[in-house]
């Protein structure tokens, strides 16, 4: 059946009309529940409605004769497929079986400007896999599915799922063929970022286990006698061994921090002892350094926080200073009330060591996993590359804020900004 044959009989087409708007809802609804943006129950419910409004539109179309304009796929009033396509969330253009554009929604049109309602699809979609994929629809008169990228202007990827819909059960081949695009490209990098983890990771485990492997072999062969050796290399493998520890220690404090990450803290936690604690932990590696650390407090500066993971945050900074900034011999922390750019009271803690600095290249990446400005001094440091990404995701939980200044020879500040306690805070 051509679709210029309905417009020979008003009553036919406007029962068509109808057919095609069930029709169109039915599978509509099917893309929403399996692409996940609608539950069973809701598209059922929603498909029950779109009918029953389907069916008394026929009704009320045949009891006044001629009374409203009937229905037809290319009148651009009024048309229930464009009213149905324009309020899906992900891009969908409905096609005809000579491949013009029926009806296309906003997500379609910001993908692929140049789509004109009635205009062969093929001079605004040049993506060869979609023409054949809508193409492939038609023929066979089942779903097909076709992936494809776009490397200009930024490389995303897309899934597409043509459908063909026939307007009534009884003919033969599909009048239309709905074709809604996924972008897969947040998927994608989610998956890249992964992958990336966990080969940083494995580097990460694999270089202390080579050292102990390497070291294990040794002392079962050619310094099988050697006290001094041993006593040298047994040293050694402590040190490898602690390194694994420490970087399996932070990669389960991250992925426990991120579990909770939508669990904002809501116990009001005074910041001072918990900075003052992490101070006196770390006052052994101050004296091996030779550094002094003066701590500038207000009264009680109160947040909403999990305690573990504030200390955990100030312990990562306040050791960077000591480990990164020693030749300053200085490190001053100072905690202030201050206010933050919407106006909200806020807590502010700085950390400021007198070090070599970092340059501004650097500055955006520091909070990286795995991202060091000198990964061999990090490694002598006994850095696992994580302690600022664990600051950046502790801040995240609680809302808060990381703020970096620093100059190559001029030092380093890392401020922590975080909500001061007022109400308790909705999750
Ligand atoms: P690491 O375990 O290597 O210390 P972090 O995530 O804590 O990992 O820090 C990332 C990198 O940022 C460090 O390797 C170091 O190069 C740089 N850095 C952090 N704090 C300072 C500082 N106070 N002064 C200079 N560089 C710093």
């Amino acid at each position: 059946m051509s679709l210029n044959e309905d417009r020979a009989a008003p009553g036919k087409r406007r029962e068509h009309s109808a057919q095609l708007v069930i029709a169109t809802a039915a599978v509509v609804f099917a893309v929403m529940v399996i692409s996940g943006v609608l539950s069973a129950s809701y598209a059922i419910a929603g498909f029950a409605i779109v009918a029953l409004a389907g069916f008394l539109a026929l009704r009320i179309g045949r009891d006044a004769k001629g009374a409203a304009p009937p229905y037809a796929i290319s009148e651009p009033t009024n048309n229930p497929l464009r009213t149905v396509v324009s309020g899906l969330p992900d891009p969908v253009i409905a096609i005809d079986r000579e491949g013009r554009v029926l009806a296309l929604n906003d997500p379609a049109r910001a993908l692929a400007p140049a789509l004109r309602h009635g205009e062969p699809v093929s001079l605004a979609l040049r993506m060869p896999e979609l023409i054949e994929a809508v193409g492939r629809a038609f023929a066979q008169g089942e779903t097909q599915r076709a992936e494809y990228s776009e490397r200009v202007p930024v490389d995303r990827w897309f899934e597409a799922v043509a459908m063909p819909v026939k307007r009534a059960a009884d003919t033969a081949a599909a009048d239309m063929v709905l074709l809604t695009l996924r972008d897969l490209t947040p998927l994608r990098r989610v998956e890249e970022m992964r992958a990336d983890f966990v080969a940083n990771a494995s580097h990460e485990l694999r270089t202390p286990l080579a050292a102990l492997s390497g070291f294990i072999e040794t002392l079962q062969g050619p310094a099988r006698n050697d006290t001094q050796a041993r006593e040298k290399f047994l040293a050694i493998m402590q040190e490898q061994a602690r390194r694994m520890a420490r970087l399996i220690d932070d990669l389960l404090s991250l992925s426990r921090i991120e579990l909770n990450a939508h669990r904002r803290p809501d116990a009001p936690i005074d910041l001072n002892p918990i900075v003052r604690q992490v101070v006196d932990g770390l006052q052994t590696l101050a004296r091996d350094r030779g550094v002094t650390v003066n701590v500038e407090a207000a009264d009680a500066i109160t947040v909403f926080g999990d305690r573990d993971e504030l200390v955990r945050l100030f312990e990562n900074l306040v050791e960077n200073a000591l480990k990164y900034g020693a030749a300053g011999k200085r490190v001053d922390i100072k905690l202030a009330p201050g206010t933050a750019a919407d106006g909200e009271p806020e807590a502010s803690v700085s950390v400021r060591d007198y070090g070599p600095g970092i340059a501004p290249e650097h500055l955006p990446r520091l909070t990286e996993r795995f991202y060091r400005v000198d990964v061999r001094e990090s490694r002598a440091q006994g850095g696992t590359g994580l302690g600022l990404a664990l600051v950046k995701h502790i801040l995240n939980r609680h809302r808060g804020r990381l703020s970096i200044e620093s100059a190559p020879g001029a030092g380093a500040t890392f401020i922590v900004h975080l909500p001061a306690a007022g109400p308790r805070p909705s999750q």
